[in-house]
């Protein structure tokens, strides 16, 4: 399979991580990505550079204002007296109406919906690389590519069209999910991080083109807590056109794969042209971060199901944290979906 991947995602090192009123370094760490990449090398996939298309497939999702602070946030910071080294918003304009604000403490706190996205001045950089590993992924499938796998770093998939959060900036999958809408009428998104695809919801939650799905742990004890929980479904011409299959904490392959069902369901019957998987693999019983109890069996069972749709498919990396099994459930994932291809 060919692996669209940027060495330029290490320029993004995120140092803050807000945890229980602790601060520790963040889980989203560069060798994330290096041990992918090694784990896909030594399985003998093919490694391609992204293309560059100019900043035009990242406005098709993002607000112009967003895009701005995103390339500004980390000069603007800087400059404030006593500055830490990232930008980490202390204040947020909450669920009340609100005023846009002009300077950088503020403009953190509207585009920032958590502490977990701080913006150093590599930031910037990485996610655009990140955003073009999708977009390249995405012509390539365009092109007539059976799937190829987009190895992006930072994660995309919490990030709404003006908000970043949850390690994420600029939503990769949305932005290949527009690439592959100049050809095709309908699309879906299956999303098996452990955590909701919040940002993905939002950024479609008022089209019928494309369908978003997500299975995750339960997100009433589990990040992003405010979003991903069943009743969402979608509003105005979007409803119906969202579902969400949350799981309890703790959950296995069985629950999991049961859900993977539904989901498969649910497509098959909306009969889309093409797919975009957000490939967390952050499900794993060995994540770090302990949502869900899937196994490497288990992501290579879940990858043939969706390769049995036999759509086009973009697939998307999100979350998946530092662990042994890691490159290991990569590998399992990306066999599992081309033997059952083939
Ligand atoms: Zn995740």
């Amino acid at each position: 399979m060919k692996i669209v991947y940027s060495e330029h995602h290490a320029q993004h090192d995120p140092q803050t991580f807000l945890v229980r009123g602790v601060i520790q370094r963040s889980a989203e760490q560069p060798e994330r990505a290096t041990r992918l990449l090694a784990a896909a090398k030594a399985a003998g996939h093919e490694i391609v550079a992204p293309q560059s298309l100019g900043l035009a497939p990242v406005q098709a999702v993002h607000t112009p204002e967003y895009i701005d602070f995103l390339q500004v946030a980390a000069r603007e910071w800087a400059k404030l007296p006593g500055a830490g080294a990232e930008v980490v918003p202390n204040v947020h304009p909450a669920r009340y109406p609100a005023t846009y604000p002009t300077g950088i403490v503020g403009r953190a706190g509207w585009h920032q919906f958590d502490t977990g996205c701080p913006i150093g001045p590599g930031t910037w950089s990485a996610a655009l690389a990140a955003a073009r590993c999708a977009t390249t992924a995405a012509d390539l499938v365009l092109s007539g590519a059976r799937e190829v796998y987009a190895l992006c770093r930072p994660p995309g998939h919490h990030a709404y069209a003006d908000m970043a959060g949850g390690f994420c900036f600029l939503n990769n999958t949305a932005i290949a999910v527009q690439q592959l809408r100049q050809r095709h009428e309908r699309i879906a998104v299956l999303d098996v991080d452990v955590h909701h695809g919040n940002g993905t919801q939002g950024i479609f939650w008022e089209r019928d083109d494309v369908l978003t799905i997500s299975i995750h742990a339960d997100p009433s004890f589990y990040y992003p807590y405010f979003w991903g929980h069943a009743h969402e479904t979608g509003t105005g011409k979007g409803h119906g056109f969202n579902l969400n299959l949350p799981l309890p904490l703790g959950s296995p392959d069985g629950p999991w794969l049961g859900a993977g069902d539904k989901a498969l369901a649910r497509i098959r019957d909306f009969a889309p042209s093409a797919l975009a998987v957000a490939l967390g693999l952050d499900a794993s019983e060995h994540d770090p971060l302990q949502g869900l109890k899937v196994t490497g069996v288990g992501f290579r069972a879940m990858a043939g199901k969706i390769a049995s749709l036999g759509l086009p498919t973009v697939l998307v990396q999100e979350g998946g944290y530092l662990s042994d099994e890691l490159g290991h459930n990569l590998v399992q994932f990306l066999a599992g979906f081309e033997s059952a291809r083939n």
